[in-house]
């Protein structure tokens, strides 16, 4: 249960003054739905306003407050036009006052023709035009001057104004409650934070990186916190002990031995699976890196223990390659390899439930159909998850909390995560990496290419395709105003078309499913040699083998997600080319990142420069958001503290592991205020 203290925190953001229904929507945008959330709502910046007599005193893009005359209402042309509002200031210069949507109405009434009013905000020019784009305060002249020359600027929604937003904010650092502290004091003192009422009140008044470090720590903290109690408690668990005596592996007719990490992995996998404990393990390798044989041998020792295992895959293409897969490298050992998605209806699906129930079906490949409560194993042993990364956090953590006498499990993932975002997102896990590519794989001739030599790109696939082969274009996800994710693709698409005609496919995620899937099964027949794409091609499909794949605006992607696409070729023995067409303006970062690319095929090296890359500047979330569960901390706070927050929290749980002691206590009520609590649930009192 939340400890009580943290209520008022955790209210409705309806229990502040002045948030009716109106303002809740907003509020959500902003994901300030409670209390607490308004409270870790904190300003971006805070910018120094100036006071003016009249505008010639103000430079464009200046924040200013000046006193104004309004002449005139104008309203907009359309529903969707700004409504104007025109002033003028003392020494005769006009600036329109714009608002749009629903802030009119306020404005409006504040602003009447003919009176004069203090406005503040930021002066701009809109073609020959000043004005002032949703002033952040309108005052009446009897109406004090603006207080503190420093204000805060929030993150707002359209419906919110700066002066409400502040306002919210005090009224939710007056409820913090007196808290003791969860932060090692040693740490504490050493890097001089304040305790964390006072760095959230800081937060808001000024520009304090301490303070925010501090936070950034608590979020951390309560991470690795609750990672560690999940582990824990799942090491008390009885699972089923599975121990294989390679009966069923010896019978494998594979037509390539083992790589070293394969083998590895095999091992270590072993090693879980004969333990009381279900395994938690996460296997992590490139694309073409060989995790499918691992799986199989993974669920041969649960086979030859006697138990059933089931593969659970994150869509119905991936269930069902990985059945044909399976299927075919188990035959030699007579294992019963069948598959179930939601697609199964009728007597087909009957029968596969009666094999599962009876134990007849020892291995099981399928979507999540394949733990409805319709589906009863006789003994299941082991879970193997494809591409577990599409699960968050705290999804998993639910998960593990689940059944009595749980399963073993093993989690696959293709997308290299650096190690630090391993430990943050899979912390409760064991982690096996295959870090060795099968051998014979030709490296892939990676080049940068000008968007000048389109031409001859062009012409270069022309030839591919006129050999016979088949070739990818990917363009990156651009949004035009109605926030639609195809401009670019839609509009190469035609380009391309006008030249090859037919043979040219195009797929993006606005497509209806069924048009999708048409055109990725031309592609997939041979019947169309070219498709065109934004980064849809899910991670995993087996889209066929192709040898040339061309990336537009390759600056524009993610290190890791230029990985995954390139992946897509030199699956096979041929030697095979990725061209990356660059954009005319590269920033230094976006050059440093096609140069990195050229120079390695090696994912986990990839995925650590791209963090070193993305830690030195750019903002979290801006390119593949879903990569950390953090809310708080930014790359760079992870960088710094995620280690220390994950060795401390280690020491907590070995020197209290029912969190009962004083600090214990303190853990707790952080792990519910960070909503991290799934782990608290499994101790006493929790
Ligand atoms: P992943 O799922 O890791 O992307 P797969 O399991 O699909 O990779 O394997 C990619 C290809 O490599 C498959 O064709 C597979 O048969 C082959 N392969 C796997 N292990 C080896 C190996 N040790 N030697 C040669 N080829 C291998
Ligand atoms: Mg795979």
């Amino acid at each position: 249960m939340r400890p009580e203290i943290l209520n008022p925190l955790f209210a409705e953001v309806d229990t502040l003054d002045g948030v009716g229904p109106k303002l809740k929507k907003p509020l959500e945008k902003l994901r300030c739905t409670r209390v607490r959330d308004i409270a870790y709502h904190w300003p971006d910046r805070f910018v120094t306003r100036r006071p003016v007599d009249n505008l010639d005193e103000a430079g464009e893009g200046e924040q200013i407050i000046v006193a104004l005359t309004v002449t005139e209402h104008r309203a907009g042309a359309s529903r969707r036009a700004p409504y104007r509002i025109l002033a003028t200031d003392s020494a005769g210069n006009v600036l329109a006052l714009t608002f749009f949507g629903r802030s009119s109405y306020t404005a409006k009434k504040q602003l009447p023709v003919g009176e004069k009013r203090r406005v503040a905000g930021k002066l701009e020019r809109y073609g020959d035009m000043l004005q002032m784009v949703h002033p952040d305060h309108v005052l009446t002249m009897e109406d004090a001057a603006l207080g503190p020359m420093r204000e805060p600027i929030y993150p707002l929604a359209e419906g919110l104004t700066q002066p409400r937003m502040a306002s919210l904010a005090a009224q939710a650092l007056e409820k913090l409650p007196a808290v003791p502290e969860w932060i090692e004091p040693g740490m504490l003192a050493q890097q001089k934070w304040p305790a964390w009422a006072d760095a959230l009140r800081s937060v808001h008044a000024r520009d304090d990186e301490t303070a925010k470090d501090r936070l950034a720590y608590d979020e951390l903290l309560a991470n690795a916190l609750a990672l560690q109690l999940v582990k824990a408690d799942n090491r008390r668990k009885r699972g089923r002990p599975l121990a294989g005596d390679g009966s069923l592996r010896d019978k494998l007719q594979l037509p390539f031995p083992l790589t070293g990490a394969q083998e590895r992995s095999i091992r270590e996998i072993e090693g879980g699976l004969a333990q009381d404990a279900p395994m938690l393990r996460l296997l992590q390798g490139d694309v073409g890196a060989g995790k499918t044989v691992v799986a199989l041998h993974a669920m041969l020792v649960a086979v030859e223990a006697g138990a059933q295992a089931a593969l659970l895959a994150p869509t119905e293409i991936l269930a069902r390659q990985h059945y044909e897969t399976l299927r075919e490298m188990a035959r030699p050992t007579g294992v019963e390899v069948a598959l179930l998605t939601g697609r199964d209806k009728g007597r087909a699906r009957e029968s596969i439930l009666m094999g599962l129930m009876d134990g007849s079906i020892q291995i099981v490949v399928g979507t999540h159909a394949i733990f409805q409560e319709a589906v009863q194993y006789r003994d299941l042993g082991l879970v193997v998850v494809d591409e577990q990364h599409r699960f968050g956090v705290s999804q998993r953590l639910q998960m593990a909390g689940k059944g009595k006498r749980p399963p073993h499990t093993l989690s696959m993932t293709a997308t290299p995560i650096p190690r630090t975002l391993t430990l943050a997102n899979y912390g409760e896990m064991e982690v096996s990496r295959l870090d060795e590519l099968p051998p014979g794989r030709q490296a892939i001739d990676t080049r940068v290419v000008g968007m000048d030599r389109l031409p001859e790109v062009v012409e270069a696939v022309g030839r591919h395709l006129a050999s016979g082969q088949q070739a990818y274009w990917v363009c990156p996800m651009v949004r035009d105003e109605e926030g639609m994710e195809k401009a670019a693709a839609e509009q190469r698409f035609a380009a391309l078309k006008a030249r090859f005609d037919d043979a040219v496919v195009l797929v993006h995620g606005q497509l209806d499913p069924e048009v999708k899937d048409a055109a990725m099964a031309r592609f997939a027949s041979g019947a169309a040699k070219l498709l065109v794409a934004t980064t849809v091609i899910e991670v995993g499909v087996d889209v066929p083998a192709s040898t040339l794949i061309v990336i537009e605006q390759a600056e524009s992607f993610g290190l890791a997600q230029l990985h995954q696409l390139r992946g897509r070729v030199g699956r096979g023995s041929e030697k095979s080319v990725c061209l990356l067409l660059r954009g005319n303006q590269l920033s230094e970062t976006g050059q440093r990142r096609l140069a990195l690319m050229r120079e390695t095929q090696d994912g986990f090296r990839i995925a650590e420069e791209d963090l070193e890359l993305r830690g030195g500047g750019e903002l979290l979330g801006t390119r593949q958001s879903g990569d950390t569960p953090f809310r708080i901390a930014t790359l760079d706070q992870m960088q710094r503290f995620l280690d220390p927050a994950t060795a401390d929290a280690k020491l907590l749980m070995d020197r209290d592991a029912g969190l009962e002691g004083e600090r214990g206590e303190a853990a707790r009520i952080l792990l519910y205020l960070m909503e991290r609590d799934m782990g608290v649930r499994t101790l006493r009192g929790g």
